[in-house]
């Protein structure tokens, strides 16, 4: 059992943690059962989470729809003090662009009435279109003014493309602007890389997720969005999707490519792909209780930008909450880790503090 929260120096906030709304879900089936997505990446994904019907795949997808006693107890159960909730993946990303729109805001109503109802125990992230990037800029603008949400979340490619494009830059400038950072997540690998891995079993959370995200992610960085938004702020799950592990390789031929002009649309950057991870990107534990590459990522990237996250419902091992406990880190690391950190990426500082504390 994890210790009372007077017994703990520090909260333990819970950065990618995932919800449903009904709707969404019946809509996902519609277009399974229709065959309207044209997507065998999402089919193969939420197939096996709606059609499976197995006791595993239905607790995950009750408790994806739950936004009040049922997650809150199973948050009690883990010793979790507040979840930052956002819309699954892959969220809105694979609807026609008015649809997307719609539901994007339907959702982020949704989430933050529960935000209102447990403020002390929900964060929410919002959820956009980047179908529509203008509209997906101005929809981030009401979550974070109106609704009070602290960021967005996006789902990998949507519709094959990924953020790197300039056409989805209105996004990335709006977060700068707000002050709010974006949550890459993972979903299903892009059409064009999918087969490969769903021919052997690869294509969901045992690797394709981070096969996805994690080239996403660099297309980002050496796209240069950074150097036009130098304060915007990206997250990335699951210990940045093995990206750390590739920082000197990266930076090695990164700086070949742009020097020999091997690739025409391949630009200079200000600084080299390792440093925007450092400035830039926070990655979250997601999904990744395990001491040894939690320990990597904090000594490649710094303590300072490395986030506790379960992955609630897909992972909920409560077991789990005990390896970031036992990790052999001092008492305020262990706090930057699980709270101090979120609370500044996510702009908590009017919430509660572990002393009870409420901060203006
Ligand atoms: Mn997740």
């Amino acid at each position: 059992m994890p210790e009372a929260d007077t017994e703990r120096a520090y909260r333990r906030i819970a950065t990618e943690e995932a919800f449903a709304p009904p709707d969404l879900i019946e809509r996902y089936r519609k277009l399974i059962v229709g065959g309207a997505a044209n997507d065998r990446g999402f089919e193969s994904l939420m197939g096996y989470f709606l059609f499976n019907d197995s006791p595993r795949t239905n607790a995950i997808v009750e408790r994806l729809q739950d936004l009040g006693e049922r997650r809150i107890g199973d948050m009690d159960a883990s010793g979790i003090d507040r979840q930052v909730i956002s819309l699954t993946a892959p969220g809105v990303q694979v609807f026609d662009a008015p649809t997307a729109v719609s539901l994007a805001a339907a959702s982020n109503d949704e989430l933050a009435a529960a935000v209102r109802a447990y403020p002390d125990r929900f964060t929410g992230l919002a959820a956009v279109a980047p179908q529509d990037p203008p509209a997906a800029a101005r929809e981030l603008e009401r979550a974070v003014r109106t609704l009070g949400l602290r960021g967005a979340i996006i789902n990998s490619h949507t519709r094959g493309e990924y953020l790197d494009d300039e056409k989805f830059w209105d996004i990335f400038e709006a977060a700068e602007a707000l002050g709010v950072p974006v949550y890459l997540h993972p979903r299903d690998p892009a059409p064009k890389m999918l087969e490969p891995l769903l021919e052997c079993g690869l294509d969901g959370a045992i690797y394709g997720f981070a096969v996805e995200t994690g080239m996403h992610l660099l297309r980002i960085i050496m796209s240069g969005v950074f150097d036009r938004f130098p304060k915007l702020e990206i997250v990335v799950g699951h210990l940045g999707e093995a990206i750390p592990y590739w920082l000197f390789r990266v930076d090695f031929f990164h700086r070949g490519i742009v020097e020999t002009g091997r690739y025409a649309n391949v630009k200079p950057l200000l600084k080299k792909p390792s440093d925007y991870m450092k400035e830039n990107i926070y990655v979250t534990t997601s999904g990744m209780a395990w001491e040894p590459v939690i320990m990597y990522a904090r000594s490649v990237l710094g303590t300072d930008r490395v986030l506790y996250a379960m992955d609630y419902p897909y992972q909920f091992v409560p077991e789990e909450v005990a390896v970031t406990d036992n990790l052999p880190i001092s008492g305020d690391e262990k706090k930057a880790l699980y709270e101090t950190n979120a609370q500044r990426v996510f702009g908590l500082q009017d919430t509660a503090s572990s002393d009870g504390s409420v901060r203006p």
